[in-house]
């Protein structure tokens, strides 16, 4: 059958299967093998046992795989990108950046090194910090990005000598089990297993006791029940969690030169990123002018299924989704104005054109939730320290931005957002030799970077006495 499931270097037909939705035609587009429990724990045995000996390869070694599957995905970088727009919604163009993203964050792990640091050398004692892997790696996916997650955590997880069991998001399994198709050939067997499910999976995944590390990227909901699955082993969790991410900006911008980057910030992948920019406070002096800047954009910008040229942006990835954004929508209605967007075409597939939200402020759902869909609320501020205090004040810390032609000023209030990522003058800029994690309940740990692959290790001692 077509899609199958990977185990033990074998393509292996799932015990069931699964239907996956277009979400631009709201049409089964592909139907996957989907496994049992009894499957997951095979690719687990297989992991395990495989682990023996690819953790005692050379790093170098281990980078050649690597590599070798990064060349993979280039070379198949039509297809696995046509498959993505099907199951996940983006235009093409962003589709073939997410794979040829892969590939590169997949490169650049093979940059890094685990070298053995000596702590002292002293006439008494060498002590030495080695970083040594820790096992079978259970990685688990959402939904927005499929293949680019991936590539946070399947090159750092390998290149540290663990073995990975993948889970992809029940929504979007396709391209990650065509990749399996395709990167079978180039790693060698139970190294990389990959099991598709129906949502029933992640549980057992993160229970299992032959996994030492869950690499988690999803929401902060399911986040908390990995990490409570993974106490009673006191397993080791990354855990990439959800974001209300503010952006503030300061009486001194050019508004439109600053427009296209906040809404880029805002909109890309309809919104579904977790490092959006979800709420913008934007000081008295400016505020019209940025709203209307914003809302020109908007309503300039082509929605449409992801296979049609010209289309910017694509629908909301799945019904679930769909009917949460539209709930939030219809509140924003009540509690702001809308000056773009707003509309749900009467037509098929999770279309939400974009939407900008003004004369809104907290209290509402579109300010204090995370809508992860295509609305951004504007907030007006007259002062900054409120405007800090207002953008501080969330459960959530994943990343921020600050907006202001003076560095120093911008500066100054970056750094007393709380969050793991600020940016000025941009939002969320992502580069896979950036470490990426967040604060508060935006997550535990980070990923990429060096400090992302040293999260694939157990840091051990040796105390020579002399
Ligand atoms: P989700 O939490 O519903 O699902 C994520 C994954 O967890 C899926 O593979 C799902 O099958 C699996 N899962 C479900 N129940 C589980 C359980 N009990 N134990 C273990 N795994 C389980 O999230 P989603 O709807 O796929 O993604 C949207 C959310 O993810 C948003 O909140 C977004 O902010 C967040 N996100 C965060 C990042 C980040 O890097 N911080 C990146 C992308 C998305």
């Amino acid at each position: 059958m077509a899609y199958p499931l990977l185990i033990n270097g074998n393509l292996v037909e799932g015990d069931a299967t699964l239907d996956v939705i277009n979400p631009a035609t709201e049409q089964v587009f592909a139907t996957c093998s989907r496994g049992s429990e009894a499957q997951l724990n095979d690719a687990v045995a297989a992991a395990k046992a495989a682990f023996t000996s690819w953790s005692e390869t050379s790093i170098d070694e281990r980078k050649q795989v690597v590599l070798a599957m990064a060349d993979v995905i280039e070379a198949n970088a039509a297809e696995l990108a046509q498959l993505l727009v099907q199951e996940q919604g983006k235009p093409l163009a962003d589709a073939t950046g997410e794979v040829h993203g892969t590939a590169a964050f997949f490169r650049y792990f093979t940059t890094l090194s685990l070298d053995v640091e000596v702590l002292d050398d002293s006439e008494h004692r060498r002590v030495e910090a080695h970083r040594k892997p820790l096992g079978v790696v259970g990685a688990i996916l959402p939904w927005n990005f499929p293949l680019l997650l991936l590539g946070f955590k399947l090159p750092s997880a390998l290149i540290a000598g663990n073995t990975v069991v993948v889970k992809p998001a029940p929504t979007t399994p396709i391209a990650t089990l065509r990749m399996g198709e395709l990167i079978r050939e180039v790693v060698p067997a139970g190294v990389v297993n990959i099991v598709a499910d129906a949502n029933d999976l992640g549980g057992a995944l993160t229970r299992h006791p032959d996994v030492r590390k869950v690499s988690f990227t999803g929401s902060t909901a399911t986040g908390k029940k990995v990490m409570e699955g993974a106490a009673s082993l006191l397993k080791r969790i990354t855990l990439e969690l959800g974001g209300n991410d503010a952006g503030i900006v300061l009486d001194d911008v050019n508004p439109k030169e600053i427009a296209p980057k906040l809404f880029q910030g805002a909109f890309w992948n309809s919104g579904q990123v977790c490092a959006a920019l979800k709420r913008l406070y934007v000081h008295e002096s400016v505020y019209d002018e940025v709203v209307d800047e914003l809302a020109a954009i908007a309503n300039n910008t082509v929605i449409g299924d992801g296979l049609q040229q010209g289309t910017a942006l694509g629908p909301l990835q799945n019904k679930m989704q769909y009917d949460k954004v539209k709930e939030i929508l219809d509140e924003a209605r009540q509690k702001g104005t809308v000056v773009a967007g707003g509309e749900v075409p009467d037509q098929p597939g999770y279309f939400i054109r974009p939407t900008i939200v003004r004369d809104v402020a907290e209290g509402s759902r579109i300010v204090d939730e995370e809508q992860f869909g295509p609305i951004l609320p504007v907030i007006k501020f007259t002062d900054e320290d409120d405007a800090l205090r207002r953008a501080n004040d969330t459960e959530w810390g994943l990343t921020g931005s600050v907006w202001s032609s003076n560095i120093d000023r911008a500066y100054a209030l970056a750094n007393k957002m709380d969050a793991g990522s600020i940016a000025i003058n941009a939002h969320a800029a992502l580069d896979p030799s950036i470490p990426f994690g967040g604060s508060k309940q935006s997550g535990i740990g980070s990923e990429l970077g060096h400090e992302g692959l040293k999260e694939f290790t157990q840091l051990k001692i040796i105390n020579i006495a002399r």
